[in-house]
């Protein structure tokens, strides 16, 4: 039997999730199978939800499926008294509804059928055909995983491998301990601990790592529950406190729809709550909570362009709080997730965070590889496949189920395995690095040079002697962040090897695992005395190369100062055009235009020929020294800044930006071709001459590869 019985009266429910009568669908299935054409009705709310992603879906196998399964289970209850079959039936239900294929609900409907009946896998091999049968076997087997004796490193690992070629038998998993831990009440309390926390440290990550975020938010909270029950009531009593007619969240989507509207982006604006454990993660984080720390607002869009377009809106229209601003789109983490993050100041001062994705990226974020269908089948309507070197292009073995099973071949001892195994599903979080021949690494959050070096190039990294990061030298010890470009730096000595040290900055078991095996076959290389260990350097290679500090950007505060512009007319009133927006010491030409105003235009910007074609006749201008008019103003120029797509970019450009003293007046990020981004920034600077000084700082900024002056400015709200 399986390890927990369901308890349909269990007190744990998410607020906003709609769910099927679980009781309901007990007494449907107590009746059994009536008609041998139409659908049982206990599984037809499975076909509905299976339909509804998959509008031609054959369901003659679910409703094969379902009477074996039925018959098979009869008699069986649960721990509540109820019908066995409604757990295989609510199980299936969470998977119809994420959107699983046919072949996953089949398995799903049948997956303690081996384990816990008459059936055999030969039966369901042969009614079912093999992908079926295999699905159900590594559900069988991962099933006896968690419950399973001294042998549990071990077998861990067996299934791990077994299971490694089709992450559906995972994604079964996960809804198999959804359902059992909704209905974890009937238990005692130690077993429910005991259930709750393989929970947090295996299958909660097991869900981020294959991206099924509503599988792994409502496990989270489950969990929470039981085993903080205090905090759990303290934050359900905060969320119950804040929800009320007056939202803030609410007053700032409205802002945002219209806003929208106005901008002729088509755009749905909804308000998501927080779950639990995000509400209680926010306020430890920050010791209070805001009113619109309650939920997130998330806009909808068709298209990844739009995306920018939106993004381009928000930050053009409401102050955006920049350090938010991640873009999962040009750079998304492993797991598939894709959505354009950003926080915007509404009135009053409150801060939203605000997620931008398409419904396609939605779907994905919600459901991860659930929502990827048969991966075995070629489906037409698939996004292209990037690149192989790309770990999301194989959705049945994501980078880092690659990555555990090369461990499992190198590490030798079941107990080295699985304690890496667990410390790594215990990062709860990945940073992406680029490579400098393009491609990425998928590292741990805290991983240091020492782990970019052992994931690029395996054990050749025991030579080892630095990085390169952003361009600059680093030691190996140099912990990255996401976004970072690192370019380990090898010894041309192949003899040497790594230093023991490392081990303090390694953080992915691929690196441990490496420098470990490394010195159990060089027992002769002793420790290095402490006394001179460099404790950050490579061991034995002496002094590791100094990294240099990043130059601050260069601004020069001894120029001229722009001081107005002198035309012809003295009493003229002098605009600076928008087109080309002219700085000292460009040289200009002004034109009347309607209403006597003098525009001054950079001398080779397009528009002084147009105007000169039409026959209109240019004004002399110039620049005047002293006191003038736009010393006030300072002076106002659009910069264009080409880069490749990464996270952070437009984080760290606004920053330098910043840094140099000059104010963004508006500002456009272009959706991304072929990894490069553009932004076009109209900034006002106090003083021409920091200009050069702004944009070295600009092109300075990792992943900027041009900063240009703009014919146009960027458009403003
Ligand atoms: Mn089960």
């Amino acid at each position: 039997m399986s390890a927990e019985a369901a308890d349909p009266g269990a007190p744990l429910r998410r607020r906003s999730r709609p769910r099927i009568d679980l009781r309901r669908l007990g007494r449907v299935a107590l009746r059994g199978p009536v008609s041998r054409d139409r659908l049982p009705d206990a599984i037809s709310h499975v076909a509905e939800a299976h339909r509804a992603h998959h509008p031609d879906a054959d369901l003659t196998i679910l409703r094969r499926a379902y009477v074996l399964a039925e018959s098979s289970h009869r008699g069986q209850m649960r721990k509540s008294g109820e019908p066995y079959i409604t757990h295989p039936l609510a199980v299936t239900l969470i998977l119809a509804e994420l959107g699983a294929e046919t072949t996953t609900l089949t398995a799903s409907l049948l997956h303690d059928t081996v384990e816990d009946t008459e059936v055999t896998l030969d039966q369901v091999k042969e009614q079912f055909g093999d992908e079926v049968c295999y699905l159900v076997d590594g559900v069988t087997k991962l099933e006896k995983v968690d419950y399973g004796a001294a042998a549990e490193p071990e077998t861990f690992r067996k299934m791990l491998v077994a299971t490694g070629n089709d992450v559906r038998v995972m994604s079964i998993k996960l809804a198999d301990r959804l359902h059992n831990m909704r209905t974890l009440g009937v238990m005692r309390p130690e077993k429910q601990a005991r259930i709750a926390k393989v929970t947090r440290d295996v299958l909660i990550p097991l869900a981020e790592r294959l991206g099924v975020q509503a599988l792994k938010t409502e496990l989270e909270d489950l969990a929470f529950a039981i085993l903080h029950p205090e905090e759990y009531e303290e934050t359900r009593a905060l969320i119950a406190a804040a929800t009320g007619p007056d939202d803030p969240l609410e007053t700032i989507a409205d802002n945002v729809t219209h806003t929208l509207r106005d901008a002729g982006i088509s755009a749905e604006v909804l308000i998501r709550p927080r779950h639990f454990v995000s509400v209680h993660r926010v306020r430890r984080k920050r010791g209070e909570l805001r009113g619109t720390d309650f939920g997130r607002l998330l806009v909808l869009v068709g298209e990844d362009a739009d995306c920018y377009a939106v993004l381009g809106e928000l930050h053009t229209c409401f102050t955006p709080v920049i350090s938010e601003f991640k873009d999962f789109i040009a750079a998304p983490k492993f797991n598939l997730y894709q959505s354009l993050h950003t926080a915007v100041v509404g009135p009053e001062g409150a801060v939203a965070e605000v997620l931008i994705r398409t419904h396609r990226m939605h779907k994905v974020a919600e459901a991860g590889v659930v929502a990827l269908g048969n991966p075995y089948a070629q489906d037409p309507a698939a996004p292209p496949q990037t690149e192989p070197s790309d770990e999301r292009a194989d959705p049945t073995r994501p980078g880092w189920l690659s990555r555990l099973l090369d461990w499992q071949e190198s590490a030798t001892d079941p107990d080295t395995f699985w304690t890496t195994l667990r410390d790594d599903l215990a990062q709860d979080r990945e940073i992406t690095v680029f490579r400098t021949d393009g491609g990425t690494l998928g590292l741990p959050a805290g991983a240091s040079c020492v782990d970019a070096a052992y994931a690029q190039y395996g054990d050749l990294a025991h030579t080892a002697i630095g990085a390169r990061v952003n361009g600059r030298l680093a030691t190996l010890s140099t912990v990255l962040s996401d976004g970072d470009t690192v370019q380990p730096l090898l010894a041309q000595d192949t003899a040497s090897g790594p230093s023991p040290d490392w081990l303090d900055h390694a953080r992915t078991p691929a690196a441990r695992i490496a420098i470990t095996g490394w010195f159990s076959d060089h027992p002769d290389e002793a420790k290095p005395d402490p006394e001179t260990a460099d404790a950050t350097g490579p061991g034995t290679r002496g002094e590791p190369a100094a990294a240099t500090e990043r130059e601050a950007p260069a601004r020069s505060r001894s120029g001229p100062r722009p001081t107005g512009v002198v035309v012809d007319d003295p009493n003229a009133q002098v605009r600076l055009a928008g087109c080309c927006t002219p700085v000292p010491p460009d040289e200009l030409t002004g034109f009347v235009v309607r209403g006597g105003a003098v525009t001054v235009h950079r001398r080779e910007c397009p528009a002084v020929a147009a105007m000169q074609e039409i026959g209109r006749a240019p004004v002399a201008a110039s620049w005047a020294d002293g006191e003038g008019r736009e010393s006030d103003a300072g002076c106002r120029v659009t910069l264009v800044a080409e880069s490749f797509g990464r996270p952070r970019l437009l984080a760290d450009l606004t920053e330098a930006i910043a840094t140099a003293d000059a104010a963004i007046v508006s500002a456009t990020v272009e959706p991304p071709s072929e990894q490069r981004v553009r932004h076009t920034y109209t900034l006002r600077l106090p003083d021409a001459a920091g200009l050069p000084g702004l944009m070295r700082a600009m092109r300075d900024v990792a992943g900027v590869y041009d900063v240009s002056r703009a014919q146009h400015p960027a458009p403003t709200g």
